[in-house]
């Protein structure tokens, strides 16, 4: 019975063979296409104060501090060097690592100062920390969603098949309205006196500093018992997901690394318990996991051992997707993406977070 599987990201030999003849043509046809849909997504007014604007800040999700204490003469590694992207550079440089455009100046240097701050972090976050931290990720979520959603119209106009393109369209907008939600609610807790706003679930100070940068909102789909946590595949219109906040910085002589949601989140209950009951060893290796087969985000130590990035399972669980590809409507997608994100496939692939990884 092989009738679902999920899509890996990246490319096969020979398809990278076949994209290295062609490797002009295809930047130039893709870069303008992709620089039509980003012109077409792009606001009138700053998301966060609402003042009409025309330049946006480049906003960096993982902040710069950060950047800084993994990088060699200003850079650094990305997913591309994971996933085979022959189109993507191997490293990037601070400028321009994992940013985004669609709030203004102002806010980008006010906004998220509590956080951005090196100095934060030698006592456990505030309430107002996260706030600023969740700010962040659904602003950048924002950003993301709003591209592809312009990406799939231009598509639909373009190439047809309008049927498939207005669906993922409309998973697109249900997705773009939940993260909407999610900043407004952020927004209001930087500015409440309560501090009782997100549930820090996890906050580890460790005395080494890790070879990776990351800082994201990220749905998980099962938790460590096989439970379902979110129902990434159920798109009916009152069901929403769910995701938590996961942060991994490392600093000038230490790293601090963080797993929160918003107050009251009970999706993640059971997870959180279970977490919890982990060894020190065990939780780093669950936060490693999660960051490499959920997410692209990530960025790397360029002094890291190059042998290390060509690490043949780390490779296959970076390039998870959860886009279901079925030939059978009753196939069941969220067996097969319980499967390929099992948080217990941990130790298949190398702990970052580990001591024997750190930056010297
Ligand atoms: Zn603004």
């Amino acid at each position: 019975m092989d009738d679902v599987s999920l899509l890996k990201l990246g490319l096969t030999e020979d398809q990278k063979k076949d994209f290295n003849k062609k490797k002009v043509e295809f930047n130039k046809r893709i870069g303008s296409f992709l620089k039509v849909s980003r012109a077409d997504a792009k606001n009138a007014e700053c998301f966060i104060c609402r003042k009409k604007c025309s330049s946006f800040c480049n906003s960096h999700s993982v902040p710069q501090f950060c950047l800084q204490n993994i990088s060699v003469a200003g850079k650094f590694y990305h997913a591309g060097n994971l996933v085979d992207m022959p189109m993507l550079d191997k490293d990037k440089g601070i400028g321009e690592a994992g940013t985004f455009k669609i709030i203004c100046s102002d806010c980008d240097n006010s906004v998220f100062s509590d956080y951005e701050n090196p100095e934060a972090y030698y006592q456990g976050p505030t309430d107002k920390m996260l706030a600023q931290i969740a700010m962040k990720n659904n602003l950048k979520s924002i950003s993301k969603r709003q591209f592809e959603i312009q990406l799939y119209r231009n598509m639909a106009k373009q190439f047809g098949n309008d049927k498939m393109m207005s669906h993922m369209e409309a998973v697109g907008s249900s997705d773009l309205n939940e993260y909407i939600y999610e900043l407004q609610y952020a927004k209001k807790a930087c500015q409440s006196k309560w501090d009782n706003n997100y549930y820090l679930s996890y906050y580890e100070s460790i005395p080494y500093v890790v070879p990776i940068a990351f800082q994201n909102n990220i749905a998980l789909v099962s938790d460590l018992e096989g439970g379902t946590i979110n129902d990434i595949y159920n798109h009916l219109r009152d069901y929403v997901i769910k995701s938590v906040h996961i942060c991994v910085f490392p600093l000038k002589n230490h790293s601090v690394i963080m797993m929160f949601c918003k107050n009251g989140e009970h999706r993640y209950s059971k997870f959180f318990k279970q977490f919890k009951n982990l060894s020190f060893e065990e939780k780093l290796k669950v936060i490693n996991y999660i960051i490499f087969s959920y997410s692209e985000n990530y960025y790397f130590y360029k002094g890291i051992d190059q042998e290390i990035l060509s690490h043949a399972n780390l490779k296959d669980v970076a390039k998870t997707t959860s886009v279901s590809v079925k030939n059978s409507p009753f196939a069941d997608s969220l067996k097969v993406a319980k499967e390929a994100y099992d948080l217990n496939k941990r130790d298949t692939i190398p702990n970052f977070l580990s001591e024997t990884f750190k930056v010297v």
